[in-house]
């Protein structure tokens, strides 16, 4: 069984209260307030062996824990506001709670978000966080509303994390090797804060890209009423680097199916593309046209020579 077969099974139910404008099946879930704001609230967990390797920089898990679930926060196009920090702690070691809160404090006031509250326990090493963001009032950006001939895009380059996690995992670099560029992609990922709500006028639909590209569009173009994507190999966002390390072909195998890049994928009706060109240069981020949202059901990508590419796996899925 898979993570989503599970959720489905045991904890999705028929209905919602009035007050859940977005429940279960999002970066996010929607909840109405009176204030005028709708409130979003994210969670996301990382375990030792699972989300990151034993000896990892402290200050790299305890930025990576808010940042994972900030970029959820930008798939919803919201302002994050608050978190909650929950711990599982193998042992005190003074130096190691220092550094992890120095990585997690360091993000959380750039972004002005309060520690508002968590809960600390003895066990096997594991951090959730939860955050809190604001949007206004029916304005939260869903995977559920990109519509056919919609044009896709993606911020950054895609692919770096997942390079740096193989790189790592086959000892051709080490955890501490701090100018590895693909390293700090995966231990230091930056989410797209800015853009998540400058988007909120433009996208029809958004998610972050944290189990890699394919899988995570396959969720836009599902929860979107059982569309289809079509993606161009060669438009891919791919930066130079990669060379002294792997093939085209496999920076771009990680790029399409490799998790961790918490870049943003999104839909925006096809006569916006002015609109993202002025985003992308106000951003001084790139913003990539990569396909179209058909209706025709899966993700398909096609390549210079007009083939289709075979996918083995989408992307990452736990199953027990
Ligand atoms: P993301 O990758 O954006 O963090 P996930 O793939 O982890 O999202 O989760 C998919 C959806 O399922 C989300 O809406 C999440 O809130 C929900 N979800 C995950 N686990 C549970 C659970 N145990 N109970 C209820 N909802 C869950
Ligand atoms: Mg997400």
């Amino acid at each position: 069984m898979n993570e989503f077969q599970l959720i489905d099974r045991f904890f999705a139910r028929e209905d919602n209260p009035d007050s859940v404008k977005v429940g279960i099946g999002d970066d996010g879930a929607v909840l109405a307030t009176n204030n005028g704001r709708d409130l979003v609230v994210v969670t996301d967990t990382m375990v030792e062996g699972v989300h990151f390797v034993c000896g990892q920089p402290a200050s790299a898990l305890g930025h990576k824990i808010l940042s994972v679930n900030l970029s959820d926060v930008a798939a919803m196009g919201a302002e994050p506001d608050w978190v909650t920090l929950n711990l599982v702690l193998p042992e005190v070691n003074s130096n190691w709670l220092e550094e992890f809160a120095q990585g997690f404090f360091e993000l959380a006031d750039r972004y002005s978000v309060v520690l508002v509250g968590g809960d600390t326990t003895h066990g096997p090493l594991s951090v959730t966080a939860t955050v809190g963001g604001w949007v206004p009032h029916g304005e939260a950006l869903c995977r559920s509303k990109a519509k056919v001939g919609d044009h896709l895009y993606v911020s950054g380059a895609l692919g770096h994390a997942a390079l740096g996690l193989s790189l790592l995992s086959e000892k051709r670099i080490s955890i501490n090797d701090q100018h590895n560029c693909f390293l700090r992609r995966l231990l230091w990922p930056e989410p797209r804060i800015s853009l998540g709500s400058l988007l909120r006028p433009l996208a029809s639909a958004a998610i972050d890209i944290s189990d890699g590209l394919i899988a995570d569009l396959e969720h836009i173009t599902l929860a979107s009423g059982d569309l289809g994507a079509l993606i161009h190999e060669s438009m891919i966002p791919i930066e130079p680097g990669f060379e002294e390390f792997c093939s085209h072909s496999a920076i771009l195998t990680m790029a399409l199916t490799g998790g961790d890049d918490y870049e943003l994928c999104f839909s925006v009706d096809s006569k916006q593309t002015g609109a993202v060109v002025r985003l992308s240069r106000h951003l001084n981020l790139p913003l990539t046209l990569i396909g179209h949202v058909d209706s025709r059901p899966g993700v398909r990508v096609i390549d210079a020579q007009g083939k289709y590419r075979q996918i083995n796996s989408p992307g990452y899925l736990h199953h027990w």
